[in-house]
């Protein structure tokens, strides 16, 4: 049974001409238990949208998201429970006039599961489960790295015992030596707390190393998805296909990336036809016209371009 599925879309209203934007239009997707899925974009193609939804921190206007079965769509306590993220900036994601006790602590005595009798047995805990020494509970976040603070957002989201975790580039801001660290510490946090989670990335090494399958996202749809050796080997997706080819190495100095020629075309007036035309070298005429669906082009192995059929 899925952990997650999810359609949703979400419509925002731009601010120059308030024009109606589908940041994420009908996407749906499924996620196991113990299951990493990668989300795979460039900026701004509203992969952070869909985990802010997944996440319940921005209600869908259209669709649902369901949580073992059970709708979670609206932002329930239980669901707010259930799903915590891990976003890309540790610094900004901390309040600096909180101790790291209080920052881990705080949202769990909120909620009525920790007693403040317990809480500094509770932030020992975490804090040794993400790798930090326990006597850092009264210090604060100024005083640490990067990586130390990103640590620290870690054992905040896993105070409230979720079961799923949406990571917004949770390593896009972290130094590349770091980031393989943190990103071990999110496998190791899998096998022993059995968590579940959405990894949004543009970095497609990122997504290679952590996830068990990888969705590819283009002006807020889903244009591939299938198994992570699949999508490294043989993508099929002409917009997946390019993403690879110019992908940054893990341990090269990592940068948000625009390796496809061309811009992103705006959500505001996105193309017709299919999404990706104007940069696709294998573009057709028909592919100016329709708009491909998503396929199943081998078992589990879906893709939305023409060249298919
Ligand atoms: Fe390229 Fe056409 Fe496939 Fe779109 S449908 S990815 S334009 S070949
Ligand atoms: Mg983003």
């Amino acid at each position: 049974r899925s952990t997650f599925a999810r359609a949703a879309s979400a419509v925002g209203l731009a601010k120059d001409n308030q024009k109606k934007v589908h940041a994420v239009d009908n996407v749906s997707l499924s996620v196991k238990p113990g299951e990493v899925l990668g989300l795979v974009g460039e900026s701004g193609c509203g992969k952070s949208t869909f985990g802010r939804m997944v996440a319940g921190i921005l209600p869908p206007t259209n669709g649902s998201i369901t949580f073992e079965g059970k709708n979670a769509t609206r932002a329930s306590v239980e669901n707010h429970l259930n799903v915590q993220m891990v976003f890309q900036n540790p610094y900004a994601s901390l309040n600096p006039r909180l101790r790291v006790d209080q920052l881990i602590s705080e949202a769990a005595q909120y909620h009525g599961i920790l007693k403040p009798a317990d809480a500094p047995q509770f932030v020992a805990s975490l804090l040794q489960q993400v790798g930090l020494d326990p006597s850092y509970a009264n210090r604060y976040p100024h005083q640490f790295s990067g990586g130390q603070r990103q640590r620290i957002a870690i054992a905040r989201a896993l105070s409230l015992n979720p079961k799923f975790v949406v990571c917004d580039e949770a390593v896009s801001a972290l130094d590349v030596s770091v980031q393989a660290q943190i990103l071990n510490l999110f496998m190791d946090l899998r096998e022993s707390k059995g968590l579940t989670y959405l990894f949004i990335s543009h970095n497609l090494a990122v997504v290679e190393y952590i996830a068990d399958r990888v969705a590819i996202m283009y002006l807020g749809r889903i244009v591939e998805i299938t198994d992570t050796k699949t999508i490294f080997k043989s993508a099929n997706h002409p917009y997946t296909q390019a993403l690879i080819a110019d992908a940054p190495r893990l341990d090269a100095k990592v940068a948000e990336h625009r390796p496809i020629q061309g811009e992103l075309p705006s959500p505001l007036n996105p193309p017709a036809g299919c999404p990706f035309h104007p940069r696709c070298q294998n573009a057709t005429s028909r592919c100016k016209e329709e708009r491909p669906a998503l396929k199943e082009i081998a078992p589990m192995h879906f893709s939305a371009c023409h060249l298919n059929d």
